[in-house]
């Protein structure tokens, strides 16, 4: 049985830069203070559109995006010099 496209696996490692990005008021720190019930669009998977590329392609572009995001927009650091990732 194929797997819902919401459903593929993403390694995402709670840096919080996508949310960084766009201002999101619900981010505290590094996180979402209402993760589940995130809107779609902030769950990688609901943007898979099968038609346009392969699930490798979509998922070796959003790594790629991720990257370009947490440069663009690192991590928050504490006075100690920590950098807090979400679990
Ligand atoms: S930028 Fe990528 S790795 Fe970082 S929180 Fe967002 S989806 Fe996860
Ligand atoms: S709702 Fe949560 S996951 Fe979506 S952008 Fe805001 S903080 Fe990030």
């Amino acid at each position: 049985m194929t797997r819902p496209a919401w459903q593929l696996d993403f390694d995402c490692s709670g840096c919080g830069a996508c949310c960084r990005a766009v201002g999101c008021s619900f981010l505290s720190g590094n996180r979402c203070t209402i993760y589940s019930r995130r809107p779609d669009v902030c769950r990688v998977g609901y943007s898979f559109d099968p038609q346009v590329m392969t699930v490798k392609e979509y998922l070796d572009l959003s790594r790629q995006a991720c990257k370009e995001l947490e440069a663009r927009f690192p991590p928050k650091e504490t006075p100690h010099g920590v950098r807090l990732l979400q679990s």
